[in-house]
């Protein structure tokens, strides 16, 4: 639970549900998930909720609630950017829908603060925010009426101080979660590629399933616009590399491919960070002759990458990458942050 974080994108993280499961790739060096086993196993919020495989900590599936922080929204008074279940998945299956209720009752009741909600599982999220009435299930409030009763109706946009999103690491990811995303009606909807594991081409992915799960005119044409209202679409990019043990590099050409791509549709980009490494050696630019190729050496320090996410001396666009920590690889690409925030769009 913390007032304040490291993650550039957000204010504060707000945790009423800790716990999850790794769903992909994109989960292997949760942060969360290494939190939960090491330095905070013996909090109330996470004794439990990992055991230990392979030497490492690993979700065990079980979710909590912690009650204790769910009104803590309510409490802060200057308005702010929160990021909603940082080290869970609000929309993790074993979540029973009581309690996704009582965490969009605090949101709707907390218009003075962004409410920055991401998930692994859009699918469940499309779902609830489409056919959930929480009106007729929500709970009495916690606390004996702090909260009041909130009807939240999903006939229409849920609180424009509501923001969902989803993670994806990859094409794949890309594919199978958009879709969903798409499909959930918000006033935001953003994406987070991070960490960003192989390149992702966002026009390649088929919407599909966007009008039907929530258009009611019924043409079923997704991305025809006789309905007259706009097409959904993506309001925001975050694409970040992976930092702690175990990081994985991320090819720049992914980075530059989304930030190019957002600004090819006007869609706000957000770079986030490179990770533990950087690029030190780009063959095609900086020795088109392979005159001068480094040798990789210890694969812990130094590794081959390529544009496909192959690691060895082999494929298109060869980059040599290097872990030098997170704190000197930055966040600038190609010479400048990119902090763009919906609504907010500089350049
Ligand atoms: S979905 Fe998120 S919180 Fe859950 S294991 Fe994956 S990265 Fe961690």
């Amino acid at each position: 639970m913390a007032d304040t974080t490291h993650i550039e994108w957000t204010d504060a993280t707000w945790n009423p549900i800790t716990g999850c499961s790794i769903v992909d790739a994109g989960c292997t060096n949760c942060y969360a998930m290494q939190l939960a086993g090491t330095r905070l196993r013996n909090h109330p919020s996470r004794a439990g909720l990992t055991r230990v495989s392979g030497g490492r900590p690993k979700w065990t599936g079980e979710v909590r609630f912690n009650e204790q922080w769910l009104d803590q929204p309510l409490r802060w008074t200057r308005p702010r950017m929160i990021f909603v279940c940082a080290h869970g998945d609000l929309f993790h299956e074993a979540v029973p829908d009581e309690w996704i209720d009582q965490v969009f009752a605090i949101m709707a009741d907390c218009p003075q603060h962004t409410f920055q909600v991401l998930t692994k599982r859009p699918e469940r999220m499309a779902s609830y925010l489409t056919t959930r009435r929480a009106g007729k299930s929500l709970q009495p409030p916690i606390g004996g009426g702090l909260l009041g009763y909130h009807p939240f109706n999903s006939e229409i946009l849920p609180p424009r101080n509501i923001w969902i999103g989803t993670s994806i690491s990859d094409q794949a990811s890309a594919d199978l979660r958009i879709p969903h995303l798409l499909a959930t009606p918000a006033a935001v909807r953003f994406l987070s590629a991070e960490p960003l594991l192989g390149p992702v081409d966002l026009r390649a992915v088929d919407p599909g399933i966007a009008c039907g799960a929530w258009c009611k005119g019924g043409c079923g044409v997704s991305g025809d616009n006789e309905c007259g209202r706009e097409s959904p679409s993506l309001d925001w990019v975050i694409v970040g590399g992976e930092s702690g043990p175990g990081a994985r590099p991320m090819h720049p050409d992914w980075a530059r491919s989304l930030r190019d791509q957002c600004v090819a549709a006007g869609v706000p980009f957000f770079f986030k960070q490179w990770g533990e490494w950087e690029s030190v050696y780009d063959r095609d630019r900086d020795d088109p002759d392979w005159r001068n190729v480094p040798k990789a050496g210890d694969r812990y320090r130094k590794r081959w990458l390529n544009l496909a996410g192959g690691q060895g001396f082999h494929g298109d666009k060869l980059n040599m990458m290097k872990r030098i920590g997170k704190r000197a690889a930055g966040r600038l690409l190609d010479g400048r942050t990119w902090d763009q925030m919906p609504g907010v769009r500089d350049g």
